[in-house]
């Protein structure tokens, strides 16, 4: 394999095979992340299907579907799920917090207790997480400061600069997608976080505008981002792309990747 995408929604593309199959031709792994309860099921399965393919289960703070927060009831649905297939497991994903997309306060209180709750899992099977955070980073780093997790990425992070160095200095990884290519605020991550905590995601099948143009994200893209992050970082692409594979690799090596 050549590169990662660390952080792709496989199971809500409508042409997941094409999507894999271009993958593969570029030889990329995908870390499949789940967003609600019938993602978890989809995801399992597109990771039995295919070798490039390894899941991520859990609840994001939203239901793409409803756009409401999860219950508890649905995140114990969920950990038994993670824990009949620990050993298949790329980690736990996507989890953390959203106060954007999540306008109604009285959310607060569940997002934060489902969140915990796969933290808890986290820490319990020593799975790694991907977090989300929008708009609410500061609280998903007071949250994760006593936490022992194998691995934490902090996915397409834009939030407040000190949040970057205080990720960087806690070991956390950030994971980059193709914004990086006209997000100010993304492009920042990739100037302060160094190399050896950096990946590669396409969170796909997100839109994103390049040029004036809507595309959807999808895990070819990882390409792109490298190349981007070389030419920030001002080093050289072949290098980037090994270091990055390698970063990825280190942390996954639990699920024999
Ligand atoms: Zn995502």
């Amino acid at each position: 394999m050549a590169y990662f995408d660390v952080h792709c929604h496989l199971a809500i593309y409508p042409n997941i095979q094409k999507i894999i199959e271009r993958a593969k031709k570029l030889s990329i792994s995908i870390i499949a992340v789940s967003m609600d309860l019938s993602d978890n099921k989809k995801t399992l399965d597109l990771a039995e299907k295919y070798n490039n393919v390894f899941p991520m289960l859990a609840l994001h703070p939203f239901s793409p579907i409803s756009r409401s927060a999860p219950n508890l009831e649905e995140a114990k649905l969920v950990a038994t799920m993670i824990e009949k297939n620990l050993n298949k497991l790329a980690g736990i994903g996507e989890v953390g917090l959203d106060h954007y997309f999540l306008k109604d306060k009285n959310s607060y209180a569940i997002q934060n207790e489902v969140f915990n709750y796969f933290l808890d899992l986290a820490e319990k099977y020593q799975l790694g997480i991907t977090v989300h955070g929008k708009n609410a980073e500061r609280e998903v780093f007071e949250q994760l400061k006593s936490r022992k997790i194998h691995s934490i990425s902090i996915h397409w992070y834009s939030g407040p600069q000190d949040l970057i160095n205080e990720g960087i200095k806690r070991g956390y990884y950030f994971s980059i997608t193709p914004a990086v290519l006209y997000s100010a605020k993304h492009r920042i991550v990739v100037e302060k976080v160094p190399l050896e905590q950096l990946l590669t995601e396409s969170d796909g099948p997100v839109n994103y505008k390049i040029k004036n143009k809507s595309i959807t994200g999808e895990p070819i893209h990882v390409a792109d981002v490298v190349s981007e992050i070389a030419k920030i970082k001002n080093l050289e692409t072949e290098k980037v792309k090994q270091k990055l594979y390698l970063n990825a690799k280190k942390i996954y090596e639990k699920s024999n990747l």
